[in-house]
């Protein structure tokens, strides 16, 4: 069992990070890695459908939707979903999500982004519909490691038959730094998708650089794989 297998991080610490600033884990530019293997998640399509879960401000949702894309996008703080439209120059509106008491959607006036701003297990495919394609950055990485299983029913839940899924990882010695970002490794990966999804590993980059030394770690790797639906 990893070292890390209990740690908790509760929901107001996560706003604690954006009411504090402290969020090193937002990047200014669009993820390479996304760039990197986008004909591989589109394959094709247009006016594709992404999910982001636990989206953050990623600029990622208006690259896609720049491309025709719609995008949803689940995050609980509202600092940092109004930060996001402010900062991509967005007009947005929010509305009460009636499925979820207490949740707020935000959305671009164009309506090709919408943000529902919850817990990320109280949406669900009755709330928005399922989806052609899913960006996890920061996601899967930043979930409770208790929370796994259930994270991954859910997003599969959320999967369209023709969804392609781009997962990205991070491992380093979980011995040497307690995260988030929480190690995951390509076994974890297929113990929670494996019995439903086919599981292609694109990348494994080396991602190490001067903030994971501040961290005490000694390498990084970061990996993106593409689930897909097993055929029924
Ligand atoms: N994917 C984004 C953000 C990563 S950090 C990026 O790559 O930049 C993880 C984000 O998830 C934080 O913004 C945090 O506020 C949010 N978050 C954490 N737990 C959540 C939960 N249970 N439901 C919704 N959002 C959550």
């Amino acid at each position: 069992m990893s070292v890390q297998a209990n740690r908790v991080m509760a929901l107001s610490e996560w706003e604690n990070k954006w009411q504090e600033g402290r969020i090193g884990f937002h990047n200014p530019e669009v993820h390479n890695l996304l760039e990197k293997n986008l004909n591989k998640a589109i394959c094709g399509r247009k006016e594709v459908r992404f999910f982001f879960p636990l989206c953050g401000k990623a600029v990622d949702m208006k690259w896609l939707a720049d491309m025709g894309h719609t995008v949803v996008g689940v995050e609980l703080s509202e600092k940092g979903i109004k930060q996001f439209f402010e900062e991509q120059n967005l007009a947005f509106i929010e509305e009460p999500v009636p499925a979820i008491p207490g949740a707020k959607v935000f959305k671009s006036a164009d309506g090709k982004i919408s943000i529902y701003q919850c817990d990320l297990y109280k949406f669900s495919s009755a709330v928005a519909g399922k989806f052609g394609g899913i960006w996890d950055r920061g996601a899967l990485v930043a979930i409770n490691p208790c929370d796994r299983q259930k994270y991954s029913t859910l997003l599969t839940s959320l999967m369209n038959n023709d969804c392609r899924y781009l997962l990205d990882t991070l491992e380093y010695n979980p011995e040497l730094y307690k995260g988030p970002p929480f190690f995951v490794s390509g076994e974890d990966v297929k113990n929670l998708f494996g019995s439903g999804c086919d599981i292609e590993l694109l990348e494994s980059v080396d991602a190490f650089d001067e903030k994971f030394k501040s961290w005490g770690l000694d390498s990084m790797t970061e990996k993106v794989y593409l689930l897909t639906l097993k055929a029924q």
